[in-house]
């Protein structure tokens, strides 16, 4: 079965007091559950997250992006070797605003999953369409791109340890959130990919989390699609009673 995960998706807010504030009340207020919870602060504070965490077992840290070179001359960049140096467990790759803002295509995306897989982090990979490309009806393709460009060239061990995350780019920040239905019409369609590529067994078995405006107004619906196990979360994570509220809906 697979895991159920609330993830808080930071971007780049909270200075250094404001980060170990939002960590400090989430942590006050963590409801009891199995449910793992994921904060994923800007590098700068990983570290510090992480030892807050230790004692959460429940609870994992996750960098944002990671480099796709190992290490280097590489002006600017952090490796997955560092990121796992101080501690964190996980790393978000392939976000919309990276592919968006920042140029990342497959290529470079497959090495980021590589290079996470390689020194231990579990990667959490991100899909979505744009608007355009949804009212072009393009938004199966689109996906099925991204994921089998960047992820299967993975073997069944390697497979197991990934988290996918469906972000359709409309409902990112916009406050206008998928249905539960177009959300689960995709997240069903991925588990079918992984299915047909791995067996039902290894696609049962991965993590799928709708991204994009979810909140505790709307989660409920999301939550209780056959194929959504969590969500990755950006504005709602930045405000502790949103982001426990959202832990305790999952
Ligand atoms: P949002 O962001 O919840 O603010 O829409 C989600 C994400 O981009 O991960």
């Amino acid at each position: 079965m697979s895991e159920k995960i609330i993830a808080g998706n930071w971007k780049m807010n909270k200075n250094r007091n404001e980060a170990l504030d939002l960590v400090s009340s989430v942590l006050q207020d963590l409801p009891d559950t199995s449910t793992k919870v994921v904060f994923a602060p800007p590098y700068l504070y990983l570290e510090e997250v992480a030892r807050m965490c230790a004692d959460f077992s429940n609870v994992k840290v996750a960098a944002q992006n990671c480099s796709h070179y190992d290490k280097g001359a590489y002006t600017g960049e952090i490796s997955a070797q560092m990121i796992a140096s101080v501690n964190a467990d996980m790393v978000i790759i392939g976000h919309s605003e990276r592919r968006e803002y920042f140029g990342e295509e497959e290529l470079i995306l497959s090495e980021k999953v590589n290079k996470a897989l390689k020194y231990n982090l579990q990667p959490i990979y991100c899909v979505g369409e744009s608007l355009d490309q949804r009212k072009a009806e393009e938004h199966f393709d689109i996906i099925e791109n991204q994921i089998a460009k960047a992820l299967f060239h993975l073997d069944e061990e390697s497979m197991k340890k990934v988290v996918i995350a469906y972000e359709p780019v409309w409902a990112i920040g916009t406050g206008e959130t998928a249905t539960p239905e177009q959300a689960q019409e995709i997240h069903a369609f991925i588990r079918k990919l992984l299915t047909d590529q791995y067996g039902e067994e290894i696609a049962k078995s991965i993590s799928i989390l709708y991204g994009g405006s979810c909140k505790p107004a709307n989660a409920e619906g999301l939550f209780a699609q056959p194929d959504i196990d969590g969500g990755l979360i950006g504005g709602a994570s930045l405000v502790a009673e949103d982001f426990v509220k959202l832990i305790e809906m999952r």
